[in-house]
């Protein structure tokens, strides 16, 4: 039997450098002490108070379906969220509670997407948006970004390749580089969507994790409100990773349309799951400052190291948990990098080539170990670096 070629080619960039990240998970598995810096999960986990509010939730009969769109508080806070931080006015009707961000990613473009159109992404990105855009039979194109320009999309690069394309799908702060678009960057891509009528889908999923700058969502930028779906999730911010939840704000038709899709697809999100995300938004941002207090501690520490020398270069790493570290002076790939530190110190970090040609020469490094083991293992990264520099 034949399966679709949509399913079958969903990964046709193949397995691009994760390799070196199931040797890893491989060398763990056979009992070697591998210290991972690769995927974005967090050290700690989900909070015990937002675990007792999922706990009562359950406990007090929220186990039955819920709400197909998101139940109404949640949908509410939600709303007052993304109102807050843009500007625009928003209510529940623009909100659709989703199985995480990534559900969000797949059903906006399939919103937005027919068969065979050209949906835009920004390279480096985040594993999964090729196939994402695959997945809903439309055609990916890369919008490339270098670092000389601290990975920020530049106006010339999205007017090339937005002729003819249907959506462009952005990510700040930015899952690899840690990069942050400024003001300049986010109008650049506002004027984009609007010359080009495409549909802009945001992904947020870091909002809470700024250490430099700020953070802008282009909802907020005139004329965007009805051509742009804003991607978010309580995964990075609360992290609550394996609790599925996440949210897709954009304009009211639209998210009735995707309320249909939901009803076909996933039927919603579990009412206890939603009744946890509630509390936790609802108690403020302490709980969101908790969880984002690492990576910033983490970033500084990694700010300290790299000062003191001049051979690994890195680019802004003004959010997210991740560091982009510039290894060219070494004269490896990042692949190669990645290879050799995992065999000679048995430290696992992401080579840029997992996440495009863009970061090429490229590592990223996940700050998500305890600070005096983050600390060691970037001092031996480094260390590691001047001894195979030619
Ligand atoms: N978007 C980006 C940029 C990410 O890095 C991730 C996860 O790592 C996601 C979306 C998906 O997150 P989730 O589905 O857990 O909300």
């Amino acid at each position: 039997m034949n399966i679709s070629t949509r399913i079958s080619t969903l990964n046709a960039d193949g397995d691009d450098g994760w390799s070196v990240f199931y040797r890893a998970r491989q060398m763990v598995a056979d009992g070697v002490d591998v210290i991972e810096l690769t995927i974005g999960e967090h050290d700690i986990r989900t909070d015990p108070v937002i675990l007792d509010a999922m706990h009562a939730a359950a406990k007090s009969g929220h186990t039955g379906y819920a709400m197909v769109p998101g139940v109404d508080g949640l949908r509410d806070a939600v709303a007052s969220r993304v109102q807050d931080q843009t500007g625009v006015p928003t209510h529940r009707g623009n909100v659709l509670i989703t199985p995480g961000g990534q559900a969000a990613l797949f059903a906006s473009h399939h919103a937005v997407c027919d068969q065979g159109d050209i949906a835009l992404y920004c390279d480096p990105y985040y594993a999964t948006y090729p196939g994402t855009l695959r997945a809903v039979g439309a055609t990916p194109r890369a919008v490339l970004t270098r670092p000389e320009q601290d990975f920020q999309p530049q106006r010339t690069d999205l007017n090339a390749a937005a002729k003819g394309a249907k959506s462009l799908l952005i990510n700040s702060p930015n899952n690899p580089t840690g990069v942050v678009y400024n003001r300049d960057t986010i109008e650049g891509i506002a004027q984009a969507c609007i010359d080009h009528d495409l549909w802009l889908i945001s992904d947020e999923v870091y909002d809470t994790q700024i250490w430099e700058g700020q953070h802008i969502s282009p909802r907020a930028l005139p004329d965007m409100v009805e051509r742009t779906l804003v991607v978010g999730s309580m995964s990075k911010s609360h992290a609550m990773t394996g609790s599925r939840v996440g949210w897709i704000v954009g304009p009211e038709a639209v998210i009735g349309h995707l309320i249909n899709l939901a009803t076909n697809t996933t039927y919603g999100v579990p009412g206890y799951i939603q009744d946890a995300a509630l509390f936790a938004l609802t108690n403020g941002p302490e709980l969101e400052k908790k969880v984002a207090a690492p990576f910033r501690r983490r970033r500084n520490i990694a700010y300290e190291l790299l000062a003191q020398q001049n051979l690994v270069r890195h680019v802004p790493a003004s959010g997210a948990m991740y560091v982009m570290l510039d290894i060219r002076s070494t004269g490896l790939s990042g692949e190669a990098f990645a290879n050799k530190l995992l065999d000679r110190h048995h430290i696992a970090v992401m080579p840029g080539e997992s996440f495009g040609q863009a970061a090429a020469g490229h590592i990223r490094v996940a700050m998500t170990i305890a600070d005096d083991a983050f600390a060691s293992a970037l001092d031996t990264l480094l260390s590691f670096a001047q001894e195979i520099a030619p």
